[in-house]
């Protein structure tokens, strides 16, 4: 019996993260259509009992939303030396906003378009916890700025806590180059310090991924026992609309770019090839940083200018997170029945430029910033409610997202390189012509 138990665990432990994420919507979507299958009365007395690990997942991603945000997003920020923020720094920072609002643009107007999401019409028991608060577009800019730090990090304000890390990182990166020896070593201290709160943080996301399979279970299980089989086609849809924006965003704007270069978009997705796959089996635009690094170097591109942008890139450049934002908070809002209006699609723009700026490069982190995404727009993951339900059902499939967009974080973070490289005549056309792709 007891090794019986001890096999249990065993399994649970060593099996892929992914795949027992994935077998938790398969199998949480058939318990719960069998659910449904027997009556409303039974599939609600059995959700009594499973709806609650449903609802501890939710209740623990929210735990760590404020920290994920002020930690990571000061490391980041006060990881960009400010002697190197010239030029370069400044093309590829413009470079990089340009990119990501086009990315935000292509996901909005492919949700807009397609609709992901409408005719679920998610039912929760709570259907209290369905309305969504809408905003207005102008009192959101001013509310940006913080009144009280405190405040927004007890009322979890996304955008103010999102303002304050960076002006903190942004601090922080110039008092760590002061010539002041006692500054710049009370600046180092600061910034390890929060460098290790960033390890404690992320350690933490990580128990709760473990816990993810059976979080993901429970929620399909209630959404599927409430909803029944209508909600497949919408999932599909979600993915299908992702990776085709993904590819828009590759041909038109990294090609428009590139043939500014005068470069073409196919040649140079053959020389990428082996980031662009890496990146999108590894899910982590951190993990495939050597592998870019050696493509650029063999592409021609300057140290000076990869050493610098591509890091830089892994952490702050996400075009392809800032797509899937995009679209499953369209279908997020679509699900539950409450449309985005212009002043949300506006707050969309903003907040998911940003939370991929604070996007770690580390699998399912987009997943985490999402949250941030739906909160800024007045749809509060609360547990038990539509909303929760709509994003369990997003991250059952996230895996698959996390894929393509990936991919696309990383391709972005390359063009990128290129194109400042080039316009600092800092690239090899001969080398990069030359260059078939293969790595050695
Ligand atoms: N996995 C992505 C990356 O590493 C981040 C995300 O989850 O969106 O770029």
């Amino acid at each position: 019996m007891a090794d019986g138990k001890r096999g249990v665990f065993d399994w649970y432990f060593k099996t892929n993260l992914l795949l027992r994420i994935f077998l938790g919507l398969v199998v949480g979507g058939v318990v719960g259509v069998i659910l449904a299958g027997m009556g409303a009365d039974t599939a609600k007395s059995a959700l009594v009992y499973i709806a609650p690990f449903g609802d501890a997942f939710v209740r623990l991603l929210k735990m760590i939303i404020v920290p994920v945000i002020l930690f990571t997003l000061v490391v980041g920020t006060a990881s960009i030396d400010p002697a190197r923020l010239g030029r370069v720094g400044v093309k590829t920072l413009v470079y990089y906003v340009a990119t990501s609002i086009f990315a935000v643009a292509i996901g909005l107007l492919f949700a807009i378009f397609v609709q992901p999401g409408t005719g679920i019409d998610l039912v929760v028991a709570d259907s209290a916890a369905k309305a969504a608060v809408k905003t207005s577009a102008s009192a959101i800019i001013l509310d940006v700025i913080p009144t009280n730090m405190f405040e927004s990090m007890n009322k979890g304000s996304v955008l103010q806590i999102i303002f304050f890390a960076i002006l903190i990182g942004l601090s922080l990166a110039f008092l760590r180059d002061s010539q002041e020896e006692r500054i710049k070593k009370a600046a180092d201290n600061v910034f390890i310090f929060f460098e290790g709160m960033v390890e404690i943080i992320f350690k933490i996301v990580g128990w709760i991924m473990q816990y993810a399979p059976i979080g993901v279970f429970s929620l399909m299980v209630s959404v599927f026992a409430l909803n029944g089989a209508k909600v497949v086609g919408p999932l599909a849809k979600v993915t299908i609309i992702l990776y085709i924006a993904l590819a828009v965003h590759l041909i038109f704007v990294y090609g428009g770019f590139l043939a500014w270069r005068k470069l073409g978009v196919f040649g140079f997705i053959k020389k990428a090839r082996a980031p662009m796959l890496t990146a999108f089996v590894t899910r982590s635009s951190g993990g495939t940083l050597p592998v870019t690094i050696k493509t650029a170097e063999n592409m021609g591109i300057s140290r000076g200018v990869y050493s610098f942008s591509l890091p830089l890139g892994s952490t702050i450049n996400m075009d392809g997170t800032t797509i899937y934002e995009a679209i499953c908070v369209m279908f997020i809002a679509n699900a539950i029945g409450s449309p985005l209006d212009l002043g949300q699609m506006v707050m969309v723009v903003l907040t998911a430029v940003l939370a991929a700026v604070g996007t770690a490069g580390v699998p399912g982190a987009g997943a985490i910033m999402l949250l941030l995404v739906l909160e800024s727009v007045g749809l509060k993951v609360e547990a038990g409610s539509a909303v929760a339900a709509a994003y369990g059902m997003i991250l059952g499939i996230d895996a698959l997202l996390d894929m393509g967009r990936t991919s696309m974080n990383v391709t972005g973070d390359v063009v990128g390189a290129l194109v400042v490289a080039d316009s600092e005549k800092e690239f090899d056309r001969t080398r990069y012509t030359a260059y078939s792709g293969l790595n050695d």
